[in-house]
């Protein structure tokens, strides 16, 4: 019998979680045949035998591999982040010919998915970094994709990818975001959001159960109730999903069993990292990412224990009122995260000349992602309406959302600071609110102080120029010199 001739449109490099279920996913998709490797081929043998309805085209070589490709070949690399991924990279350029395309689905850092794509161009091979959504549940049902790289790769990729990310609204939630590591920076602002809502959102359960005393249980109900409205998202479900279990082995709440140390992969840190970099605060991811390192320092907290707090026990006076004075500070911090998150998008595509479309970024996370949310769909329709707006919060749908709960966020960063509730997204987040929102601020005075010991010169609000005074000595000596 002649060799069978069949090849695959799409290979997948890298077995483990993520690239077994994309690879399953791939599969799935009528017109699909999917080839795949891992480096060592005890993965590929498990995923073959398990999955023998996938028809996958197994290979035990990279040259096997890509020989099982129709061209342009097309492989998505699934493996560990860093070395793992230039290792693939160098090995599939070794065998893969001009115009075939590589897609690097990882968690890479978008500088390193710059430096690759360049590296590989100068091969003739297409290079992409795809941010993908969504865990392992996502990758096998339907993740968010944000891929980058060439409008030509994505002339190909295009329907690929398509065919498997997850439909929101009747569309799928992937966009070509841009060239070279768009996608990637796309993917990490995504994360940092993510960051935000969830320590948001463990703000809001902390402030109800300490400020009521309602158990975890009934916490859930409040989650499952608030995930009936605007708050409606993948990660409030979660939360009562999450609050309502049950510890088998004690029968206690399994919240109460978890330790209270929250671990991080990096890309919260990265958001943030580049944010600094870019020069725009994001302070409510920022102090997600902080909460969580202070969280995972024992000692510090241990030794920190017995430091003096509020002299009374507190608890609200009016839980319902209270619980819902929470719901909707949460709701407008999370406005603040989304709306820090999409200003770095923004200062990121201008800074490495992306063409981000912003409205089509918080399309692609309604569904598959860890952050789709009902609420993303205003986000499109105001950068829609206006695609130009300089801060999402002055959009009127956003506007008015923060007329009806900036009062009730308010009370909340009190009543939290009273109580010696740490409440840092909470709070950071009304502040950045109240900084975009002053007429004036004491930026004058630390300008002064600059030029005071540093003669680091300041501007004045009623003439054009450069300033700087003589401070020491008698009044007689202060005198502002105007430079160019
Ligand atoms: P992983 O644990 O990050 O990586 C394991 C895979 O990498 C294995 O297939 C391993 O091959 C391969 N690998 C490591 N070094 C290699 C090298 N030098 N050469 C060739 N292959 C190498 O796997 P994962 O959790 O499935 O994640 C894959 C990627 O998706 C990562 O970038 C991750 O950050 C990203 N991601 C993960 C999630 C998630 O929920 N897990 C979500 C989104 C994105 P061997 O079997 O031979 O060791």
């Amino acid at each position: 019998m002649a060799e069978t001739t069949t090849k695959a449109n799409i290979g997948v490099v890298g077995l483990a979680v993520m690239g077994s279920n994309l690879a399953r996913n791939l599969a799935s998709r009528e017109g699909n045949t999917v080839a795949v490797f891992n480096r060592s081929y005890e993965k590929t043998e498990t995923l073959t035998s398990e999955h023998p309805e996938a028809g996958f085209i197994p290979a035990t070589t990279y040259a096997e591999f890509a020989e099982s490709l129709t061209t342009p070949r097309t492989a998505i690399i699934m493996v560990q982040a860093g070395r793992g991924t230039d290792a693939v990279i160098d090995e599939l350029t070794k065998v893969f010919e001009p115009g075939d395309i590589i897609v690097d689905g990882g968690n890479a850092l978008f500088t390193d998915t710059i430096r690759r794509e360049k590296a590989v161009r100068e091969t003739g091979i297409n290079f992409v970094g795809a941010g993908i959504s969504g865990g392992e549940e996502g990758a096998l049902n339907g993740p968010s994709i944000m891929p980058g790289g060439s409008a030509e790769a994505w002339e190909t990729l295009g329907p690929i990818l398509k065919s498997i990310a997850a439909v929101a609204e009747g569309e799928p939630c992937v966009t070509h975001v841009g060239t070279d590591g768009a996608g990637h920076f796309v993917k990490m602002i995504h994360n940092g959001i993510e960051y935000a809502d969830m320590q948001l959102i463990a703000e809001a359960y902390d402030l109800i159960r300490r400020g009521t005393n309602k158990s975890p249980a009934e916490i859930a109900d409040i989650f499952a109730e608030w995930n009936k409205g605007e708050l409606e998202s993948y990660l409030i479900e979660i939360t009562a999903e999450v609050l309502r279990q049950v510890d088998a082995e004690t029968g206690n709440p399994l919240v109460d069993v978890i330790l209270d140390q929250a671990g991080a992969k990096g890309t919260g840190a990265w958001t943030v990292q580049t944010a600094l970099d870019l020069g725009i605060p994001v302070s409510g991811i920022a102090e997600a990412v902080f909460a969580r390192s202070l969280s995972s320092k024992p000692a510090q907290r241990a030794a920190s224990s017995d430091l003096p707090g509020p002299s009374e026990a507190w608890t609200v006076n009016d839980p319902d009122g209270f619980v819902e004075d929470v719901r909707r500070a949460l709701y407008a911090s999370k406005i603040i995260a989304y709306s820090q998150g999409f200003d770095e998008i923004v200062a990121g595509a201008e800074q490495y000349g992306w063409d981000i479309k912003k409205g089509d970024i918080a399309k692609i996370w309604r569904g598959g992602c860890i952050i789709r949310a009902q609420f993303l769909n205003r986000i499109t329709e105001a950068y829609d309406e206006n695609p130009g707006l300089v801060a999402l919060l002055t959009a009127p749908y956003f506007r008015e959302a923060l007329e009806g709960t900036q009062e009730a966020w308010r009370r909340v960063v009190i009543a939290a600071a009273q109580g010696g509730i740490p409440s840092p997204a909470f709070s950071s987040s009304l502040a950045y609110y109240d900084g975009l929102r002053a007429d004036r601020l004491p930026a004058a005075l630390i300008q002064g102080q600059r030029d005071f010991f540093g003669a680091h010169t300041y501007k004045r609000v009623d003439r054009d120029g450069t300033f700087h005074t003589l401070w020491s000595g008698d009044r007689s000596e202060i005198e502002a010199v105007a430079s160019h």
